[in-house]
C-alpha cells in the first residue's frame, strides 16, 4: 500500500518503506578541545534545545502532543513503527511525500497554515481582516512572531512570548544559565539578547548578536525558517543547531578567502568581465553539529543554512552561512559512498574522498562571490540574475560549481594548495548522481545535468559497462571550457544563449538513467543520532 491522499494511514510495509528512506547514522562531534566553562554550557544548550522541540510539534499542529502520548503508549509492531516514523518527521505527514498523512484519525494532509492560523482559515479570510487592521498590527499580523486565532468567532494575533510563554522562559533560564558558564563575550552576549527576545518578543538586537557570534561554540536557536507557513510563508518555526566550531575547515575558508581576487583575476573569461576589486564575502562558518531540534530536525537534514532571515538585519549587517561538517560526512558515508559503488566503474571506486567532497563545498560557496555581478548588457547597468531571470540560479549554481573545480585545480597547478585530481574529479562526479537521481525539477538538478552532460560530450566522463570514470586528460580542459561558457552567459546576461544551454544540456539522457534507476534502494537521507549530544546530556528522545 503506498501513501496517497485517499489512504490516510500506512501499514506495517509501507512505514518500513517509509522510514527505510532514512538510515540512521551518528553524528559525533570533538568537544576534547573546549573549555570546562563551554562544556557546562554545551550541556545546557543541548537542553534549551530540546524544549523547542515540543514548541515545534506545537507549530506543527494542535494535536501533535496528544498524539504523541497516544503513540507511546502502544507497543505493538505497528505501534513502534508509527512512533518511529512520527519522530522523523515532528508529525504524522510524510515530509517527503508531500505531507500526506501516514497514521489514521488525522487530516490527510498538513493543514496548508499549519498550527500558525485557524485550521479552516482561507486566503481570503485572513487578508481582508489585516486590512481592517491599524498599519502597526498589520504589520506584526504578517510578522515571523505572532500566531492567529479565533477568539469568540473573531480573528487576534497573540506574540509567540505568550503562546510558548511558560515553555520559551525555561529555554530563556537555561540560555542565561549557560551565558554564565561561557567566558566568551559573543556567545554571552547572543545567549542573554536571545533570552530576553523569547520574553520580548523583538529578535532584532539578539539576530545582529547572533550575526557577531565568533565562539568555539556555535549555537543558532530561535524561531527561524516559514516553509511550515504553506498559507503565506510569514511565521517562523521554531528549531535550534548546537555546534562546535571546526577550526581547521575554518582555516581553510580563509585561505580561499585570501586568495578569491586572484582567482577572479584569472577566470577564463575575457578579461574586459573582471572585477578588479571583489566585495567582501558574506562570513561562513564551518562547524560540527552536536544536536540539533524542533524545525532544523525533521525530514531531510539540513547540512548548511543561512540566516537571518529579517530583511532589516540582513540590509544592515548581512548573513551568516553555517556549514555543518560532520552531516555532511554522514550523508557522504551513508548516501554518496554506496551511490558510488553503484555509478563509479571499478578503478575509480578507491578515489571517492570526503575531503575532496567537503573542499569542493567549500570553495563552491565562496565561488559565488566571485565572476559576473555588475554587467552592462543593451547599454545598461544590471546583473546577470535580472537578465537571466528565471535560468539565473540554475547557471550561477552550475557557475560556482564548476568554478569551484577550476579554482582547486588552479591553486594546486600552482603549489599553494594540494589535492588528489583523481580524488576531486572522481568525488565529483560521483555525487552529481547525488543530485541528479532527485531529476530535474529543482535548479540544483538541471545544472548539475547541464555539467555533468557538458563534461561528458567532451571526453571528460567515459561510460563502459554502465558505469562511470573520469578521463584525466580531458576533464581539466572541459571544466575551464565550462567555467569560460558559464560566466560568459553571465557577463553578457545572454538569457537567449543560457536558454539553449539548459534545453540541450539539462536533460537526462536514456544511459544516465539507467544508472539512476539503479540507486532507488540507496537511502535518501539520514536519520542523526546524536551520539556525543546523548552522553553529554542523557536521554534525547523527543
Ligand atoms: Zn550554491
Amino acid at each position: 500500500m503506498t501513501l496517497t491522499e485517499a489512504s490516510t494511514s500506512a501499514d506495517l510495509v509501507e512505514l518500513h518503506r517509509l522510514s527505510s528512506r532514512f538510515a540512521p547514522t551518528e553524528i559525533r562531534a570533538d568537544t576534547s578541545h573546549l573549555t570546562p566553562g563551554d562544556r557546562s554550557a554545551l550541556v545546557e544548550l543541548i537542553r534549551a534545545a530540546r524544549i523547542l522541540d515540543d514548541i515545534f510539534m506545537d507549530q506543527l499542529w494542535s494535536g501533535n502532543q496528544a498524539l504523541l502520548d497516544q503513540l507511546k503508549q502502544d507497543h505493538s509492531e505497528l505501534g513502534r513503527a508509527r512512533l518511529q516514523y512520527f519522530r522523523l518527521n515532528r508529525g504524522p505527514w510524510s515530509d517527503l511525500d508531500g505531507h500526506l498523512a501516514f497514521l489514521p484519525g488525522v487530516p490527510p494532509r498538513k493543514p496548508a497554515g499549519a498550527n500558525f492560523y485557524p485550521e479552516d482559515l482561507s486566503k481570503e479570510q485572513f487578508e481582508s481582516w489585516v486590512r481592517s487592521l491599524p498599519p502597526d498590527q498589520q504589520k506584526d499580523a504578517e510578522g515571523f512572531f505572532t500566531v492567529i486565532r479565533r477568539e469568540q468567532g473573531q480573528l487576534a494575533m497573540a506574540p509567540y512570548s505568550r503562546i510558548y510563554g511558560a515553555r520559551l522562559e525555561a529555554c530563556a533560564a537555561l540560555l542565561r544559565q549557560a551565558a554564565g558558564h561561557t567566558t566568551n563575550a559573543t556567545l554571552q552576549r547572543f545567549l542573554a539578547s536571545r533570552a530576553d527576545a523569547f520574553h520580548s518578543n523583538d529578535y532584532y538586537a539578539s539576530d545582529v548578536a547572533w550575526m557577531d557570534l565568533d565562539s568555539a561554540l556555535d549555537v543558532t536557536i530561535g524561531p527561524y525558517e516559514t516553509y511550515n507557513d504553506e498559507l503565506f510563508g510569514y511565521k517562523a518555526g521554531f528549531e535550534a543547531y548546537v555546534s562546535l566550531r571546526d577550526e581547521a575547515e575554518s582555516a581553510k575558508v580563509k585561505f580561499f578567502a585570501n586568495h578569491l581576487q586572484e582567482m577572479e583575476n584569472n577566470l577564463p573569461m575575457d578579461a574586459r568581465y573582471r572585477n578588479p576589486g571583489i566585495g567582501a564575502l558574506a562570513p561562513i562558518a564551518v562547524v560540527n553539529e552536536v544536536y540539533c531540534s524542533g524545525d532544523a530536525a525533521h525530514g531531510v537534514q539540513a547540512a548548511a543554512y543561512n540566516l537571518p532571515n529579517d530583511e532589516r538585519v540582513v540590509q544592515e549587517k548581512g548573513a551568516r552561512r553555517v556549514m555543518l561538517r560532520n552531516v555532511q560526512e554522514a550523508k557522504f558515508k551513508t548516501i554518496l559512498t554506496p551511490i558510488a559503488g553503484r555509478v563509479l566503474a571499478g578503478p575509480a571506486r578507491g578515489a571517492l574522498d570526503f575531503d575532496a567532497f567537503f573542499t569542493h563545498i567549500l570553495a563552491h560557496e565562496l565561488s559565488h562571490g566571485i565572476g559576473p555581478q555588475q554587467i552592462t548588457a543593451g547599454g545598461r547597468r544590471t546583473s546577470p540574475r535580472k537578465e537571466l531571470k528565471e535560468l539565473y540560479s540554475t547557471i550561477e549554481e552550475a557557475k560556482a560549481d564548476a568554478t569551484s573545480l577550476y579554482m582547486l585545480q588552479y591553486l594546486s597547478d600552482r603549489e599553494v594548495l594540494k589535492i588528489d585530481e583523481r580524488r576531486l574529479y572522481t568525488t565529483y562526479l560521483a555525487s552529481s548522481f547525488r543530485t541528479l537521481r532527485f531529476g530535474l525539477k529543482e535548479a540544483h538538478g538541471k545544472g548539475m545535468a547541464m555539467q555533468f552532460n557538458y563534461l561528458a560530450d567532451q571526453g571528460a566522463f567515459v561510460r563502459c559497462d554502465g558505469r562511470y570514470d573520469v578521463d584525466l586528460g580531458k576533464v581539466k580542459v572541459a571544466v575551464r571550457e565550462l567555467v569560460h561558457d558559464l560566466l560568459t552567459l553571465e557577463a553578457t546576461g545572454d538569457y537567449a544563449g543560457a536558454k539553449q544551454m539548459m534545453d540541450t544540456l539539462g536533460v537526462i539522457r536514456p544511459e544516465e538513467q539507467k544508472t539512476i534507476d539503479s540507486l532507488k534502494d540507496v537511502p535518501v537521507d539520514i536519520a542523526p543520532l546524536f551520539v556525543t549530544a546523548a552522553s553529554l546530556a542523557g536521554d534525547l528522545q523527543p
